[in-house]
């Protein structure tokens, strides 16, 4: 049994810390709040009171619970190796399945329980979008026209007008191709950033790989499990392993630390007591790559030959960089293109305050905790701000736009999609020199 099935069984992690507080130096929610319940420290001894009987599953515990980025500094620098985002999960499972979910986020979960209903769902709100929202002149963003679930002064990247799934076909081979993949788009690429997911594909193929995109997929499920829904959770990974294990690829490809994460860890976690989708996950966890760790670990990735003029820094996604420990293999891919400068910031690794549905739920504290991050890349001033995530990537375009600054952000990917397609004329201007 999992922890997320049980409090019992995050025990032993809960009794491992020892009160230190080395989490609050790194932990953004208490640095703003400044309250014990707001940092690890504090919420592992509410756990802990709650696994002893000492404490109700009340509306203020979930509360507490909630104010969580999920962002695993706190694990990072903990001197113990106390795990306290896995606490933080384990702990919101167990008050959901006292007290069940609020409403909204009961209807939302129902919708992605079912992938095609889900799917339509989308579709329609992609069409009826502008009756709720006004675009912002000269800008990919808008802003909410009435409360559409979204705080009134939010501004987002709006649904494409087609998802990716229906943009690209469902296999994209090259002659002589070195490895067939399956892509994995995740929600945000498949229904907001689609030129990334093309991105993905095009830097893939380009590397001598076919890219296989399943149809049938569905959201990876980690805004389900982080908001407490395991059983909607086990239900999302089933149904993505069983699509998955359909075909006989040589690695899954995600493009986000959310996406990756799911299918390295959570999967498996999940399902662990399960023997097939137990094993299914592990065997499949073995083949998820994030893109740039497959181009740099596993490909080689080779070297565009245009150059490009651009000076970009690198905001590096909690959950890519704490949760998967992928930091190197992004900035590989950068630097390896020609004409493109990495300048870092001075915590590239700090959470932008997204946090997925968090943003939703905090909108505030969300922006207060985004506005450091904007700082921190205004005093590089680059020329773009490029992420391996979709979630950051909204909070960070929502930042700079607030700022008043025009730096777009955009996926690694993208840049070195654009190197290779430059490339066509540079070859053969090289080729002569
Ligand atoms: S979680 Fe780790 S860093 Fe935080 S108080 Fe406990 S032992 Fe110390
Ligand atoms: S995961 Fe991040 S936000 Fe949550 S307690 Fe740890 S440091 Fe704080």
């Amino acid at each position: 049994m999992a922890c997320y099935d049980s409090l019992e069984k995050i025990k032993a992690e809960i009794t491992k810390c020892m009160k230190c507080g080395n989490c609050q130096a790194v932990c953004p929610i208490y640095k703003e709040v400044m309250r014990e319940t707001g940092v690890a420290r504090g919420k592992i001894q509410i756990a802990k009171d709650l696994l002893e009987g000492r404490l109700e599953h009340t509306e203020k515990l979930q509360e507490i619970f909630n104010l969580c980025l999920t962002c695993k500094a706190c694990a990072a620098n903990c001197p113990s190796g106390v795990r306290p985002d896995k606490i933080i999960l384990a702990t919101r499972a167990a008050i959901v399945r006292k007290r069940g979910l609020p409403l909204v986020k009961r209807q939302i979960f129902g919708l992605m329980s079912k992938p095609r209903r889900f799917r339509m769902g989308i579709g329609m709100a992609s069409k009826l979008q502008a009756l709720g929202l006004k675009k912002i002149k000269d800008k990919d963003l808008a802003r909410p026209r009435f409360p559409i679930g979204l705080d009134m002064k939010r501004i987002v990247r709006p649904l494409a007008g087609r998802p990716l799934l229906s943009q690209i076909p469902e296999v994209s081979k090259v002659p002589k191709s070195r490895a067939r993949v399956a892509f994995f788009t995740g929600c945000m690429l498949n229904y907001i950033y689609t030129q990334a997911g093309r991105a993905v594909i095009e830097v893939l193929n380009a590397n001598g790989v076919d890219v296989v995109t399943p149809r049938e997929q569905h959201c990876c499920g980690i805004p389900v499990l982080v908001n407490g829904d395991v059983k909607t959770a086990k239900e999302i990974a089933k149904y993505n392993l069983d699509v998955f294990a359909r075909g006989n690829y040589d690695a899954i490809i995600t493009h986000c630390g959310s996406c990756i994460g799911a299918w390295v860890h959570h999967y498996h976690e999940l399902l662990a007591d399960e023997p097939r989708y137990g094993a299914l996950a592990k065997e499949l966890s073995a083949k998820a790559f994030d893109v740039s760790q497959y181009l740099v670990d596993k490909l080689g990735m080779r070297e565009p030959l245009a150059k490009l003029n651009y000076t970009v820094t690198y905001h590096d996604p909690c959950h890519m960089v704490r949760g998967v420990g992928i930091s190197q293999q992004p900035r590989k891919v950068i630097r390896n293109i020609s004409g493109v400068t990495l300048k870092e910031m001075k915590k590239p690794d700090r959470c932008c305050g997204s946090a997925g549905s968090f943003s939703l739920s905090y909108y505030e504290l969300s922006g207060k905790i985004r506005d450091k991050k904007v700082t921190d890349i205004l005093s590089v001033n680059p020329d773009i701000v490029l992420t391996s995530c979709g979630a950051c990537r909204m909070q960070l375009e929502e930042g700079l736009y607030r700022a008043g600054s025009d730096i777009p952000v955009r996926h690694v990917v993208e840049v070195l999609a654009e190197a290779y397609a430059k490339e066509g004329g540079v070859t053969s201007e090289r080729k002569t020199g």
